[in-house]
């Protein structure tokens, strides 16, 4: 394949997979790091009373609060010099990119080591959803998507993910997310992030230990974490099937997506190439032990891209795979691809887009049409590569 665009010089050779990050560059540890038993501690190694993590972590998740000035009820003596162990800067603020009329914001993050790395929040009636990052970059390669064309620089640590969510709450608290005010729910609603889905940068089950550990901070209650429902949660994955059975194993019920693309292997090793070590049949299996464990009805992602992946056949097979394992486990998403530059695929002819969704449902597969929100701000699915 030959391009004439400029390309990063990590540019992975197709098909190859990368797991371990080039770069280690670790983030100061924070308190989201950490289950408030590490972090009461972690202050009392420092010779600090082990409540004060409570205190701290209060100020943290439930008022969105990292100014010590705003913590009366630290003694002063010791307050800069707490909230500068608990809570170090993990990132700063590159942009805001919106688009909607302000009801999507895309959010450019530098992090410490100049990493970059970007998430989204889109306001809908009633609830605002987030895509968030796992990874700057990822390592699974698959043509179609930005981030995997840039490759993997580094994991996120735990902390990273989480404040993605906590520096979009603080966005909505102060209003400056569109579209909160016009009576579509309650002031409450408005201002919290009801849903986080992992489908910014990145693999996360990958990085599986840290991105659990945040799924956990998202759903402890205040002051452990920020009280979020784990319904409301999306891990999304191009189908690594020992770490799919970890995840049922976790007692969270998140809802797992699978990046499926294709229902036949020859077609699915070039799309998604880590299915040339756990081919369809394989990670289909997962998905529906995933449903089984933990009940949670499983979404199946499908990004039409013209010519490539949209036949009748593959609609009628994809609905067989998914009817032999049982009915009423699954759902299927299909998104009109958002294409990236200089990639040759574009997305779907919308008759061509409707067939394939009317196939599906002829074998009783619910079937959603995904929006392909933020693509003006390259704030879409697949479209996230942190280029300033
Ligand atoms: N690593 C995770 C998250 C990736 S992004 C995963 O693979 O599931 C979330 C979704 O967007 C995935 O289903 C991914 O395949 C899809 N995607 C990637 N690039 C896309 C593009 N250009 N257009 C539409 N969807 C895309």
């Amino acid at each position: 394949m030959t391009t004439d665009l400029p390309v990063p010089s990590t540019r992975p050779a197709p098909g190859t997979l990368t797991f371990s990050a080039p770069r280690r560059g670790k983030a100061p540890q924070h308190l989201s790091d950490l289950d408030m038993d590490g972090r009461r501690a972690w202050l009392a190694e420092l010779g600090h009373k082990p409540f004060r993590a409570d205190q701290v972590s209060r100020h943290y998740f439930e008022r969105l609060v990292t100014d010590p000035e705003q913590m009366t009820d630290l003694p002063k003596a010791v307050r800069d010099d707490l909230v500068g162990t608990l809570l170090p800067t993990l990132f700063t603020p590159v942009r805001n990119l919106s688009t909607d009329d302000g009801a999507t914001v895309k959010q450019v993050h530098r992090l410490h080591d100049g990493a970059m790395v970007e998430s989204v929040l889109m306001r809908y009636p009633g609830r605002v959803t987030m895509c968030i990052s796992s990874q700057a970059g990822c390592g699974m390669n698959c043509p179609f998507c930005a981030t995997g064309q840039a490759g993997l620089t580094r994991n996120l640590s735990t902390a990273e993910i989480v404040e993605q969510v906590v520096a979009a709450a603080r966005f909505l608290r102060h209003g400056d997310l569109a579209g909160g005010s016009d009576g579509a729910g309650s002031t409450e609603e408005a201002l919290r992030v009801s849903n986080v889905v992992f489908m910014g940068m990145g693999e996360a089950l990958a990085n599986y230990r840290r991105s659990v550990d945040a799924i956990r901070r998202l759903v402890d209650p205040s002051p452990h974490g920020l009280g979020m429902s784990a319904r409301g949660i999306t891990m999304s994955t191009v189908g690594l099937v020992p770490a799919i059975d970890k995840l049922s194993r976790e007692d969270i019920p998140v809802t797992l997506a699978l990046s499926l693309h294709a229902p036949d292997d020859e077609l699915r090793d070039e799309l998604v190439p880590i299915n040339t070590r756990w081919k369809v049949d394989e990670a289909l299996d997962a998905a529906h032990r995933y449903y089984e464990t933990t009940g949670r009805r499983v979404s199946i992602e499908y990004a039409l891209i013209r010519d490539i992946n949209d036949h009748a056949w593959r609609a009628d097979l994809l609905g067989e795979k998914l009817n032999a394992r049982g009915r009423g486990w699954v759902h299927v998403n299909p998104i009109p691809l958002n294409p990236t530059p200089g990639s040759k695929w574009t997305a779907s002819r919308p008759g061509v887009e409707q067939q394939f969704v009317e196939r599906l449902r002829a074998h009783g597969i619910p079937t959603t049409v995904r929006d392909t929100r933020g693509s003006e701000i390259d704030g879409a699915c697949g479209q996230l590569a942190a280029t300033v």
